[in-house]
């Protein structure tokens, strides 16, 4: 691979870039990343050697990318794709490569002139695996790697093998996830996308009992209550404004109309959730605060970024946190969630609790 192709919320080029170049001196890859346009909703990053695709995108993993939706390496490009055969380039392109696929994803830029393109891939679906299925090189066995294709404009795609393991199993990395009628709010999917995000399969078994304790600071009217509630989780909600009457008569959630900068438990919980809209270094001071007191195990919270120097203020909030908890084992991760605007989503939590 020549270069890793990043996906990201249109706007967020220049974080994704500056964060791309952060890790890849971490990990040795010398490159370079440069976004073709601002607001087009990728990044490229040049690898300046020619290095094994698999242990680059392993290296630069989209889960461990803040601002990255989805990231693969690109093992060839096509310029311009004939409008009457669009499937013998591709399948030229793979065999030339000599590699087999087990599976296609279709993806284009999150913009609406991107957007104009998912017709079209979902049309192109049937004719394509057909053709790489004639040719040998579509087997769906799960081992071998996944074919990526990217449509940047009308006319080209970009080619790329991508591990299932380390690919964002959205398309975009969008996470589809489907409003539940009964939560009180829609922000109901930005904790559900959390969860799913930030926690792995293993964490959220072991941290999401039912009969565990959560607070809400910034509740209402309740939609991350409910998503905690969902899971048997009993909430104390904190705010001063109305919570859902529906979700209160549930039983799971109780409503404490206070400051949720000084309100604390009399006894540590679980979880903390946090949603207040405030200056992201003062939720990052809080965040430190409960856990550093031990007020909490976990927590997971939303961090409204400024209009400029986003990824210097998200660093400075991480350096408030990790300042906070000097010498305490503890896990933070930050992540810019699909349901995420001009924000992203932080997950907390100490390991030498009890
Ligand atoms: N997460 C909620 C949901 O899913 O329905 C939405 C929360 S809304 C974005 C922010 C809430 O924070 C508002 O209801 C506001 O009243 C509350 N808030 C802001 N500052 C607060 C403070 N200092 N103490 C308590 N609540 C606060």
């Amino acid at each position: 691979a020549s270069a890793l192709l990043v996906q990201c919320r249109p706007g967020f080029e220049k974080e994704v870039a500056a964060e791309l170049e952060e890790r890849a001196t971490l990990a040795s890859i010398p490159g370079r990343a440069s976004a073709a346009r601002e607001r087009d909703g990728y990044v490229m990053f040049q690898l300046d050697e020619p290095l094994i695709w698999s242990e680059v995108q392993a290296a630069l993993n989209w889960r461990d990318l803040i601002f990255a939706r989805q990231a693969w390496p690109v093992i060839h490009t096509i310029e311009a794709l004939p409008s009457r055969d669009r499937v013998t380039p591709i399948v030229e392109a793979l065999s030339k490569a000599g590699a087999r696929v087990s599976s296609v994803m279709y993806e284009y830029p999150d913009t609406n002139e991107g957007k104009s393109r998912s017709g079209f891939c979902k049309r192109f679906a049937g004719p394509l695996e057909n053709g790489l299925a004639q040719a040998g090189l579509l087997r769906p066995n799960g081992r071998d790697p996944q074919l990526q294709l990217f449509f940047p404009d009308e006319t080209q795609a970009w080619i790329g093998l991508g591990n299932a393991q380390l690919t964002n199993p959205w398309p975009q990395g969008i996470a589809r996830l489907r409003m539940p009628s009964e939560a009180p709010s829609r922000s109901t999917l930005k904790l559900a996308e959390a969860l799913m995000c930030l926690l792995d399969d293993k964490e959220r078994e072991r941290w999401l009992r039912p009969q565990g304790k959560a607070v809400d600071l910034g509740a209402a009217p309740g939609g991350w209550s409910w998503q905690l509630a969902q899971r048997g989780l009993y909430v104390t909600a904190i705010d001063n404004g109305p919570m859902d009457k529906q979700l209160l008569a549930g039983g799971m959630v109780t409503h404490i109309r206070a400051d949720g900068f000084t309100w604390r438990p009399p006894r540590a919980v679980d979880w903390l959730v946090c949603d207040m809209v405030e200056q992201p270094s003062r939720i990052a001071t809080l965040m430190g605060d409960w856990s550093a007191n031990k007020r909490c195990r976990h927590a997971i919270f939303n961090l409204k970024l400024p209009m400029k120097q986003r990824y210097g203020a998200l660093l400075k909030c991480q350096d408030i946190i990790e300042n906070k908890l000097n010498g305490v084992p503890h896990v933070l991760r930050f992540k810019q969630l699909y349901h995420d605007r001009e924000e992203v989503t932080g997950y907390l939590s100490r390991t030498d609790f009890r």
